[in-house]
């Protein structure tokens, strides 16, 4: 069977995939989650003419000659409104963020007030109508579009939908990820591997991944080699979203996975990909449910994840599509490339005018996840492509996971 061109298994994988629905959830668990519909302001901020400063709040047709004796009559503090008349000659104390009186159109700074005898100050010197005051609405108005629909919500837009008095906001429902990692050899963090064993890195590295891009985590461990528990844990994700497997998916004796999913009512819609490293990636459905089979090098994995998982996750999530890729230079040279397409681990620098420079690990092998971890892109080279120099224009993938 013929390797499958990267694009084409994105393709694939993306057909007739819709946002998932919407639900309505409380303000303070919405981040990071993607807007459905617009946060609209519920209130006009301020709602009421604010004082920006601690002073007098003054009537400016009173201030054509300064210094002025005005006569203090209240306080107006925040959460503490003066509630009476203020006329001409009048002052009324005011305290920042609190209502600036309705006859009074200034606020004098106390920094220009001099305290005569009480209840009487001077004011120094004159100042323009509207000075030191913050109008309704200055920030925004009742009704207007704060945040437009899908948004992934961060801080600052959290920030404002709790100003506009939004408790709640409609989101699409997180897709929901089965992680199943298959092999004899592995055990988890933190027990003791037997002198044939290896610690199992593909969930935690996948786990936090799929959380990062806006899904739901479930994590089935580790399954031995063994058909019928492999079957037996897939059946166990059939309620979610996405399955992911890692591992066996090779042609190895012990690599399950295919048929442990055939077995389990998945149609296998492809496997294997014109990729590097990837190369035994596989993608199948049943019903709604997407399942993918990645390699079980951990570094395969990742890059599979990033370029078929997250596409997916965001399809389900209504966030448009991107491709991720920008341009950089060669750093060193690279020998002309072969039939599939490669996504080369290299460092990256970023010169002080943006100008990108990548440089290649010399060793590509995708059971490295240190060189995974000290990489800053991945160099995409095409199939095909010819050889490069130091100096030449490569399109790299930016890692932000
Ligand atoms: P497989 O696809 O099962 O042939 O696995 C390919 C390589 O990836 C083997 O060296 C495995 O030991 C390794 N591997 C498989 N699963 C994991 C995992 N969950 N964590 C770390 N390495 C793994
Ligand atoms: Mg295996």
């Amino acid at each position: 069977m013929a390797l499958l061109p990267v694009d084409t298994a994105r393709e694939k994988i993306l057909k007739n995939v819709k946002p998932l629905p919407a639900e309505s959830i409380p303000l303070e668990q919405a981040l990071h989650r993607v807007l459905t519909q617009p946060v609209k302001a519920r209130c006009a901020q301020p709602p009421f003419n604010a004082s920006a400063m601690d002073g007098y709040a003054v009537r400016a047709s009173d201030l054509s000659t300064t210094p002025v004796s005005l006569e203090v009559i209240g306080t107006s503090a925040a959460g503490h409104r003066f509630k009476g008349a203020v006329r001409s000659g009048e002052a009324v104390r005011i305290f920042t963020g609190a209502p600036v009186p309705a006859d009074t159109d200034t606020v004098i700074i106390q920094e220009n007030v001099a305290v005569q005898s009480k209840p009487y100050i001077s004011v120094l010197e004159s100042s323009a109508e509207g000075r030191h005051i913050r109008p309704t609405g200055l920030d925004f108005q009742r009704g207007d579009i704060l945040i437009p629909a899908r948004t992934c919500l961060n801080a600052r837009d959290i920030g404002v939908a709790a100003a506009a008095n939004v408790a709640n906001v409609r989101v699409r429902r997180k897709p929901v990820a089965a992680i199943l990692s298959t092999g004899d050899e592995l055990v988890p963090p933190g027990e003791k591997p037997r002198a044939d064993q290896i610690i199992s890195s593909n969930n935690f590295a996948l786990a936090a991944l799929i959380t990062q891009l806006g899904a739901e985590v479930v994590n089935l461990g580790i399954v031995p080699d063994r058909l019928k528990a492999t079957e037996r844990a897939i059946t166990r994700a059939s309620d979610c979203d996405i399955l992911i497997t890692t591992g066996g998916a090779s042609v190895g004796d012990h690599d399950f996975v295919k048929e442990a999913l055939k077995n389990a009512g998945i149609r296998i819609a492809f496997w294997r990909i014109a990729m590097r490293p990837g190369k035994p990636f596989m993608y199948g459905r049943r019903k709604g449910q997407h399942v993918m089979g990645l390699p079980g090098n951990p570094v395969s994995a990742l890059v599979c994840a990033r370029l078929f998982l997250k596409p997916l996750i965001d399809a389900m999530l209504g966030l448009p599509p991107v491709d991720g890729l920008v341009e950089a230079r060669l750093g060193s040279p690279l020998k002309a490339n072969d039939i599939r397409q490669d996504y080369l681990r290299a460092t990256l620098e970023v010169a002080p005018d943006g100008r990108r420079t990548v440089f290649p690990f010399s060793r590509q092998d995708s059971s490295m996840q240190r060189t995974m971890r000290d990489s800053q892109a991945l160099i995409v080279r095409p199939p095909h492509a010819e050889a490069a120099k130091a100096g030449d224009t490569v399109k790299i993938l930016v890692l932000d996971f």
